[in-house]
């Protein structure tokens, strides 16, 4: 039978061995987050498209070029979320959560959707670990919010990471920034792509994150804003290295790296691996202090990050640190003739019941090939109950490793396993 329908490009079917990766990896992260007391939040896959449109840029590739945008029967037009910043701030205001003790820090595991070429660690959908800190504008909140990626990389024992990072500045230098910024660009006008030539227009700083590479050839030469900052975003710069520098967490600064977000002032970052190929970063993220306000909030610093959970699965295969996780089957619990298999099946229920894994058979399948399916689910234990264990109501439990057979009354298997 040939397969007529299949997933649409740039997605994945996660499942067996797989899965269980996965698991562990956001089992990894709720503790991490715990150790932070930072509390998960989960907004909906859909969101007005205007949230987008107002929050990422409209100058932007993901608004530009990557969104899955629809129109429901209503008329109104919606984007499976793209990234989890903007959801988080519409939340926030739209639940009143400034009422939480300050800052507020949010965690989720989010699904993203971008209409991306795919490649390796570049899908149309995929996951993202992000963090969100808002109701503070200290560097020590931007070095805890650096903290909790670094410490989950240090906790899944990935090596190999550099921490960038750099300043983009804020409304105190950003004008002054984009004038020198378009002086540059004014004298290569002609030589930019088309693109590049409207986001001139909007927001100069787009140009610097363009893909194409004769614009990545031009904008090489071009005023970086990290020598641009005014006092204050400087002195917020400085601050944040002595605050990673006094937890031990190292980095560099990279005045190239500027984020292909609009809402991003002063810091911003990203974790890189080498061990990622092209697409090397695993984390990206920064401040922004001005997007609460614009979405109609009191004005709040604000600082969060995304991390690209299938880009840590790539890393911890490559570095050869995923652990071994296989499926745990406490009993098997083999059934012979209809009443056997009847009592297996119940036995099965009440051992479940007191939290005890327990599989029988369900595909009326002969004795010797129950037996050969409790091996391949890699139960512990087996049993069979036929006509005589109904009669003297005792079981044969054998350990599956080493052989060994324990005789149990029917009545303390519960006990047996407990
Ligand atoms: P890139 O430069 O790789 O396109 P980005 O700047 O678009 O990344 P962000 O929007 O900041 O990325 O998202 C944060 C993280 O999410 C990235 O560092 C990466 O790990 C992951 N990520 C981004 N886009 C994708 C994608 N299409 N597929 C898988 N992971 C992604
Ligand atoms: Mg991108």
């Amino acid at each position: 039978m040939a397969i007529t329908i299949t997933k649409p490009k740039g997605t994945q079917d996660i499942f067996g061995p797989q899965a269980a990766l996965w698991q562990y990896v956001e089992g990894k992260i709720r503790n991490v987050a715990a150790l932070f007391a930072i509390e998960e939040i989960r907004t909906p896959i859909f969101e007005n498209v205007e949230l987008f449109v107002r929050s990422v840029g409209e100058a932007t590739d993901i608004v530009q070029k990557e969104m899955y945008t629809f129109t429901d029967a209503g008329g109104r037009t919606y984007a499976l979320t793209p990234e989890g910043t903007a959801p988080t701030v519409r939340a926030y205001l739209e639940n009143s959560l400034h009422n939480l003790p300050m800052p507020a820090k949010f965690y989720y595991v989010c699904h993203n959707f971008r209409a991306e070429r795919q490649q390796k660690g570049r899908y149309r959908q995929f996951r993202q670990f992000g963090v969100e800190y808002f109701g503070s504008y200290s560097a020590a909140a931007d070095a805890e919010l650096i903290s909790v990626a670094h410490l989950l990389l240090t906790q899944l024992d990935i090596e190999n990471f550099v921490l960038r990072i750099n300043s983009i500045g804020d409304k105190t230098c950003r004008e002054a920034y984009n004038e020198a910024l378009l002086t540059f660009l004014d004298g290569h006008k002609d030589n930019l792509c088309g693109l590049c030539q409207e986001r001139m227009g909007k927001n100069p700083m787009r140009v610097l994150d363009c893909k194409n590479p004769a614009c990545g050839a031009i904008v090489s030469g071009a005023p970086v804003p990290l020598d641009h900052l005014s006092a204050e975003a400087a002195a917020h710069f400085e601050e944040l290295q002595r605050c990673l520098t006094l937890l031990g967490i190292p980095f560099v600064v990279d005045k190239t790296i500027v984020r292909g977000l609009d809402y991003y002032t002063r810091t911003v970052f990203e974790f890189t691996s080498a061990d990622l190929g092209a697409q090397s970063a695993i984390c990206g993220g920064g401040r922004y202090d001005n997007l609460i306000e614009s979405h109609g909030g009191q004005p709040t610093g604000a600082v969060g990050f995304g991390m690209g959970i299938e880009r840590l699965l790539i890393i911890l295969e490559e570095q050869g640190k995923l652990p071994q996780i296989s499926q745990e089957v406490t009993v098997f619990l083999g059934g012979m003739g209809e009443a056997g298999a009847k009592k297996a099946r119940l036995l099965a229920h009440q051992l479940r019941q007191s939290g005890i894994s327990a599989i029988c058979d369900l595909t009326d399948r002969s004795i010797k090939a129950q037996m050969k399916y409790a091996d391949k689910l890699g139960a512990k234990y087996s049993l069979v109950i036929g006509e005589s264990e109904l009669e003297t109501g005792v079981l044969a439990v054998k350990c599956m490793e080493n052989g060994q057979v324990v005789q149990v009354q029917i009545d303390k298997i519960m006990e047996h396993f407990a």
